[in-house]
């Protein structure tokens, strides 16, 4: 089978020819339909994570090795399982879950692999979906995305979990309050949508980009609010009547953060699920005065999944733009998206 690897960090990606993986137990084959180019996919091409403070969080310190396939947002449909796998699933299209864990310890059990201190994430540690196949170690990370069409089911896989894990987090209050949502790029959007779908109060967006923030109009927010302004955390508190109770920062940058900080009422939830990078500092005191909620939010679990691969099923999710392209072109379309010149996101259907 074809798959383009990272060979090494900062360069070109390598096209290489191998056998078609040889299943054992309860593994599964996929012939993967469609692969989504991730952000995530540059840090792990780049090699590490900015943390602030001139640090920086280097991937081989948490045991990822090269070569690598990456592809962590696989459609694809099986054609063979293991030994010991469930037959019953062949031919079946499914969404790859891609977060897994070792299966065996106390937080995999609770079904929270994503979780896991020993991940085997597919694409990261495991090879992912840029490749003609991929293997799962079992049926049940196959979920059915009838009725959506590959490219936008694998997308969910990544944005569309990581967003309905975060958005779930805040419970209940969102049925009263808008949720503010903080970037307009492809999760804000993929944000929105989904606040939507579950009928919560609504959306107020925040981006520095005036085009994003349009796009955040058109696609329905109640209000937006552009951060390189002066006064933009007076004008969230103005939208939320005093004070956000629900804040989703999509950036994880130090501004946003801190806007963030600056914008809430007390009390309120804050949950950060962007990796921009940078440093957060506050003064313990507000830790019990104001009460601060700060939560972060890791992609998602098996289940939020296959929740929200039914959202997007029964409701609709709003489809993301998607420029499709050829195993062969993955290396040029990774650098399309490290240059921002991608419109929307790439996909590779091999
Ligand atoms: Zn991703
Ligand atoms: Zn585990």
């Amino acid at each position: 089978m074809k798959s383009v690897r990272v060979c090494e960090h900062g360069e070109p990606l390598v096209s290489v020819e191998t056998e078609t993986p040889q299943l054992k137990g309860t593994e599964v084959l996929l012939k993967v339909n469609a692969s989504g180019i991730c952000h995530t996919d540059l840090h792990l091409w780049e090699g590490g994570y900015d943390l602030g403070g001139g640090n920086r969080l280097n991937i081989a310190e948490r045991g990822i090795s090269l070569p690598m396939t990456m592809g962590h947002e696989v459609a694809g449909t099986v054609i063979s399982v293991g030994p010991e796998g469930d037959a019953s699933v062949i031919g079946k299209e499914c969404v790859a879950y891609p977060w897994l864990g070792c299966g065996e310890c106390s937080t995999c059990k609770r079904g929270q692999e994503n979780l896991c201190a020993t991940s085997r994430s597919l694409g990261v540690f495991i090879p992912g979906g840029y490749a003609e196949y991929v293997v799962l170690p079992h049926a049940k990370y196959c979920v059915e995305h009838g009725g959506i069409p590959a490219s936008q089911a694998a997308l969910l896989a990544c944005s569309g979990v990581t967003t309905y894990s975060a958005i779930r987090k805040f419970g209940d209050v969102l049925k009263e309050e808008p949720l503010v949502i903080l970037g307009a790029g492809g999760l804000g959007l993929m944000a929105l949508s989904i606040v939507q779908a579950m009928e919560f109060k609504g959306a107020i967006v925040v981006d520095i980009d005036p085009k994003k923030l349009d796009a955040a109009v058109q696609a329905g927010a109640i209000a937006v609010v552009n951060s390189s302004e002066d006064g933009a955390a007076d004008k969230i508190k103005e939208q939320t009547g005093g004070g956000a109770m629900a804040v989703l920062d999509l950036v994880g940058a130090e501004a946003t953060i801190n806007l963030a900080l600056d914008s809430v009422a007390r009390a309120a939830q804050i949950v950060v699920c962007g990796l921009y990078g940078g440093e957060l500092r506050v003064p313990l005191p507000f830790v019990p005065m104001r009460p601060l909620n700060i939560r972060g939010s890791w992609v998602g679990n098996l289940t939020e999944l296959r929740e929200v691969i039914k959202l997007a099923q029964d409701k609709g999710i709003a489809p993301v733009p998607v420029t499709e392209c050829p195993l062969s072109q993955a290396n040029d379309a990774l650098m399309d998206l490290k240059d921002g010149k991608l419109v929307g996101r790439a996909v590779i259907r091999p």
